[in-house]
């Protein structure tokens, strides 16, 4: 076992703590990170806070990492020492049911293991740790490469915003010149702007903060609408092909449903705290909606994702934090006061 810095939740109200954590010798298949950043998301929130149900404490939140190659194991073939790379939000999956042998791990049978907080059904059932630390073990096939020339502190978040945006626009297939919307504009949703925007569409920000227009419009979106105007609202009435939804928060989508045109979709991003109020199926029925939702990505539609920000200079705008502002960052998230992802600097653990 090697000793980690690490910052940790001991309960739901403890705030992030300095801790030490024990990560594995790698095996013949793993490789050893030296992590220099990590995004913060607003799952870390969920799930330190227990709002997603109880948490495993202590726990290490963290799953947008990037670092470099400490030590590999006999075996791997992939990785050499001194190379960056990245690991998102799983770390393992059971490899033989039919979701991982089409790369759609993220959708295991078996279930994904996760970061943080997951059972290691192949390391003795431990609780995996996250990314705020120095360092992590990972086997080969869930290691990500960082493709050079991109600022690594700004790749950070891709390895989970930018491929739960990534993903589902791709699972829709938009195309150049199709309208997508993009509801909140927060970590998942700036990286949904810049991401449709390099595959060619017309991009609409919804946001409940007006003081955001401006910002949207630098990042390429093409229209602004204030969602609680309900002039804009009808304004954008059947102009959309499809919509992500990224809110981290409970709201109402059947206003967002409405600016759907015939065929369109609206994938479901966000997972907040509280129950959603229900959708009107008749809105549906009337223009042949679809609603649905979308997990992260498999681990080579992850590599796909990094390489087509490579090409398109797409990175996350970022906000870097020490680890003693964590819990402060979190408040600030909640608030919707970051423009638009707080990446950790793991130097000052
Ligand atoms: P974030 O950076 O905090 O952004 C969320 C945005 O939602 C805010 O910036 C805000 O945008 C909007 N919002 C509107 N009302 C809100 C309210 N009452 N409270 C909070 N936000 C509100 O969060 P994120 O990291 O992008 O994550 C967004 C959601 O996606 C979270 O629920 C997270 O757990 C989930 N998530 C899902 C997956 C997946 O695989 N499906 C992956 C990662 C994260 P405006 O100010 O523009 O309205
Ligand atoms: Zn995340
Ligand atoms: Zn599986």
């Amino acid at each position: 076992m090697t000793q980690a810095k690490a910052y940790a939740a001991t309960s739901a109200t403890s705030g992030l703590n300095p801790s030490v954590i024990e990560r594995r010798e790698p095996g013949a298949n793993d490789v050893e990170i030296a992590i220099e950043f990590c995004g913060l998301c607003h799952s870390d929130v969920h799930t330190i806070r227990s709002e997603w149900g109880p948490a495993k404490y202590p726990l290490v939140p963290g799953h947008e990492i990037v670092g470099s190659v400490r030590r590999i194991g006999a075996a791997v073939t992939g990785f050499a020492v001194g190379d960056r790379v990245g690991v998102g939000c799983m770390v393992d999956s059971c490899r033989e049911c039919d979701s991982c042998l089409e790369g759609l791990e993220q959708y295991c049978e078996n279930g994904n293991i996760g970061t943080y907080g997951a059972a290691d059904r192949r390391n003795g059932d431990s609780i995996t740790q996250g990314g705020y630390s120095s360092s992590i073990v990972v086997d080969e096939n869930y290691v990500l490469s960082v493709p050079a020339g991109l600022d690594p502190a700004a790749v950070a978040p891709l390895l989970c915003a930018g491929i739960t945006t990534y993903s589902p626009l791709r699972y829709l297939d938009v195309q150049e010149g199709e309208a997508v919307g993009v509801v909140g504009l927060g970590g998942l949703g700036h990286m949904a702007v810049k991401i449709a925007k390099a595959l060619g569409a017309e991009v609409t920000v919804f946001t409940t903060s007006p003081a955001k227009t401006a910002a949207a419009l630098e990042l390429g979106a093409d229209h602004v609408v204030v969602s609680s105007d309900p002039a804009q609202m009808a304004a954008a009435k059947g102009t959309l092909n499809a919509i992500l939804d990224t809110v981290a928060a409970s709201h109402d989508l059947n206003p967002y449903l409405r600016t759907l045109d015939l065929d369109g979709a609206l994938i479901q991003l966000g997972l907040p705290e509280n129950p959603m109020p229900s959708v009107d199926t008749g809105l549906l029925i009337r223009k042949r909606l679809a609603y649905g939702g979308s997990l992260i990505g498999g681990i080579a539609e992850t590599q796909e994702m990094l390489d087509f920000c490579a090409e398109h200079g797409i990175v996350s705008d970022i906000e870097m934090v020490t680890a003693a502002q964590l819990d402060q960052a979190y408040d600030r998230m909640v608030a919707g006061d970051v423009k638009y992802r707080f990446v950790l600097d793991n130097s000052t653990l």
